[in-house]
């Protein structure tokens, strides 16, 4: 069984989907971290985000794999080539980087094929931005999870302080929120917008227990 939980970047998804993953006893599969590992390696090899064909062959090439701790389904971070990047892919300049990385078809391609092996081995609760669009349209639910770009903005800044990462400007990640909300929902491929038979939910103002009750009794219907 597959949940698809999409929507913009600090709607509360990977907090959701974890939270909604534990009670159901599914595994979590996290794709965002995905495309944020392909843009760290490039950044790292010092492949330009405009050179789509560099971009795609990291994508096919560069093996990307989830971290577990031995005997739990919940990943605990994402490695490229074995390299642990958990913590790296959760900078401003990945912030920056990752959507014209994910705006490239061929790096689309490459990560879909793999999330839908993965999803397919097991129960998970997958969260991206086209989940219930493109990579598991027959998804038994899908939910496309919002909350204003402020509160987003205020989620994303308190979660880097309890990451240990540092802290960020609220201003800049306001500003980074916009921009990037633009760049997903207005590419070519797979822009970010609600599957058709998706039950929206805003978690604006909502206790996020809420939002994860809420979606536990859709799974249970
Ligand atoms: O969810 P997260 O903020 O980590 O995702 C990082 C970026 O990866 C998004 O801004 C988006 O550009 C891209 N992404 C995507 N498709 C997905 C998941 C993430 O294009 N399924």
């Amino acid at each position: 069984m597959i949940i698809a939980i999409d929507g913009p970047s600090g709607a509360g998804k990977s907090t959701v989907a974890k939270a909604v993953a534990k009670r159901l006893g599914f595994s979590c599969l996290d794709t965002g971290a995905m495309y944020r590992a392909v843009a760290w390696r490039a950044l790292a090899d010092g492949v330009a985000l405009d050179d789509a064909e560099g971009l795609g062959r990291i994508a096919r090439e560069r093996e990307v794999s989830f971290v577990h701790e031995p005997g739990d389904p919940m990943p605990k971070g994402v490695a490229i080539d074995g390299a642990d990047v958990s913590t790296a892919i959760r900078t401003a300049e990945i912030d920056r980087a990752v959507s014209p990385v994910s705006a490239v078809a061929a790096v689309r391609e490459a990560l879909v094929a793999q999330q839908r092996r993965i999803g397919r081995s097991g129960d998970y609760v997958v969260e991206g931005r086209d989940i219930g669009t493109a990579v598991f349209p027959e998804a038994s639910v899908k939910v496309f999870l919002t909350a204003s770009a402020e509160e987003r903005a205020h989620r994303r800044v308190r979660q880097n302080v309890d990451r240990g990462v540092g802290s960020i400007d609220y201003g800049e990640v306001l500003a980074d929120i916009r921009r990037r909300d633009d760049i997903d929902s207005s590419r070519a491929a797979s822009p970010l917008k609600p599957a058709e038979d998706a039950v929206r939910l805003d978690s604006t103002g909502r206790y996020i227990e809420d939002v994860i009750d809420d979606i536990c009794a859709l799974a249970r219907q």
